[in-house]
């Protein structure tokens, strides 16, 4: 299931080649074909990622809502700006472009033809967006959007009031609950965009034991995991990454880049030695999902 940053690229994504545009709409489908023709010859005004889910806005007040879920994902062709590509070995970024005449070269055609099941393909005339297996596609008007997201946790990156109000609002949703630190983090309804990975590399790097109430944890704690979610939230809709270790070495970096095995301080290393003190990580399900962890780093 793709985390907060990989929607706000997606997002970053539409707001660069499409917002602006008038868009071509329709379901290859078949299965959105109702939601396609509305908006379908419609100018696509906005673009917003909270957390999971983003949200396009289009004339006439018409917001498509959709969540990738585990299986979900958008595929782009044509000419796309916002995709900042790393190269592991020389640790630089760069962003690509495909041309629609590279497309042409490569495929014979553009638009390319749908392939597989496409939910929806928004297009305009140099770029398309094919929308395959999403958890939720729907079209909302601004008053419920606005209520989906107001049910949300606060985002780094799309806050609802000041970076401060955002930071507030996660210290009291998580001090408020008798509820384990390592469920608050992945509830969408604590904080918008955590999932498995980040969950476990915060919860690391913040030395927190997983099974700890919400409401034991101090302000100042609470505080610092959030203000740790916004810089690795940033980080990683800057590169795509999910870097979850600082400090690194240039040799170290390059291998982190290179390898998710060699990217996080504890996701995926049950069994293995924790990478500051030795002790064999553990493995437990929490909240429906694995969570790994230092049991002597963290407590
Ligand atoms: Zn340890």
């Amino acid at each position: 299931m793709p985390e907060g940053h990989k929607v706000h690229r997606i997002s970053r994504a539409f707001a660069a080649d499409f917002v602006g545009k008038k868009i071509a709409a329709r379901s290859p489908q078949g299965r959105f074909a109702a939601g396609a023709a509305v908006l379908d010859g419609r100018k696509m005004t906005d673009s917003r990622a909270v957390g999971k889910q983003m949200f396009l806005g289009f004339t006439g007040g018409h917001w498509l809502r959709v969540h990738l879920g585990i299986y979900g994902m958008w595929d782009f062709a044509g000419r796309i700006r916002e995709q900042v590509e790393v190269d592991p070995r020389a640790g630089t970024r760069t962003l690509r472009t495909v041309h629609p005449e590279a497309a042409r070269a490569g495929s014979g055609t553009f638009p390319p033809e749908p392939v597989g099941q496409v939910r929806l393909r928004l297009a305009t005339a140099v770029a398309v967006a094919d929308l395959r297996g999403p958890n939720t596609c729907e079209l909302l008007t601004a008053d419920e959007m606005d209520a989906v997201i107001h049910k949300l946790g606060p985002d780094p990156l799309s806050p609802l009031g000041s970076p401060e109000e955002a930071e507030q609002e996660f210290v009291r949703r998580v001090r408020g609950r008798n509820v384990a630190i390592g469920q608050l983090l992945m509830d969408q309804g604590v904080v918008s965009g955590i999932g498995n990975i980040y969950r476990a590399e915060m919860l690391f790097r913040a030395g927190l034991e997983p099974h700890l109430p919400g409401r034991s944890l101090s302000a100042e704690t609470a505080a610092a995991l959030w203000r740790d979610w916004v810089g690795l939230l940033q980080v990683g809709v800057d590169t795509g990454l999910m870097l979850t270790m600082d400090g690194l070495g240039p040799e170290e970096s390059a291998l982190a880049l290179a390898s998710r095995a060699d990217r996080h301080w504890v996701y995926g290393r049950a069994g293995l030695p924790c990478r500051v003190c030795g002790t064999e990580i553990a493995l437990e399900t929490m909240a429906g999902r694995k969570l790994y962890w230092c049991p002597s780093c963290q407590r």
